[in-house]
């Protein structure tokens, strides 16, 4: 199971999981994500990404932001920085969701197309991963993307088949922020 936070992200992780022979799934979270005009526009760019996969399937979470934001205001977090706590809490939503999803599919492995990102803390996401991994009996596959000039080749892939590159991480704070 690849947690995908996007489709320019999961270009990379995606070719080179076919490569090493993995039958793939995916999961698309997307509640963090506002407005949603935004969100809609990265639904439609993971679309065309999987185009060019036509034999993975991918699930697409519900898309519920109120819930995202309720959650986040509840734990007082809302008003964190970017990379700080509010974001630790952000991928705990969006591994244990994918991970639900790798259960109900019957797969072993669980990883995630963050770590492409040279914007991300790739330890802090690897420690909550193997945390949320362990709780769903999956094992965690540490992939760290962005190794090996991921990022460029992700920023490639993404130009030559016309996806849309986001500007900012996703939550309106962050959009706030950028
Ligand atoms: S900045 Fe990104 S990772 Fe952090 S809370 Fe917002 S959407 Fe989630």
């Amino acid at each position: 199971m690849l947690h995908i936070c996007c489709a320019p992200d999961a270009t990379v992780p995606l070719d080179d999981l076919e490569l090493e022979g993995w039958d793939i799934a995916g999961y698309f979270y997307g509640s963090n994500i506002q407005p949603k005009g935004e969100y809609v526009k990265r639904l439609e760019a993971l679309h065309i990404l999987m185009s060019n996969h036509e034999d993975i399937k991918v699930i697409e979470g519900e898309y519920e932001p109120e819930q995202w934001r309720t959650h986040m205001e509840s734990l007082n977090l809302i008003h964190e920085p970017e990379g700080g706590l509010r974001c630790a809490e952000c991928f705990k939503l969006q591994f244990e969701a994918a991970a639900q999803e790798a259960v109900r599919l019957g797969c072993t492995h669980i990883s995630t197309s963050l770590t492409i990102s040279p914007h991300k803390d790739v330890n802090l996401i690897i420690k909550i991963g193997e945390e949320i991994a362990a709780k769903y009996n999956l094992i965690w596959l540490p992939k760290i993307w962005r190794k090996q000039n991921g990022f460029l080749r992700s920023i490639k892939i993404s130009r030559e088949m016309g996806l849309y590159r986001q500007n900012y991480c996703g939550c309106l704070p962050s959009r706030a922020s950028a």
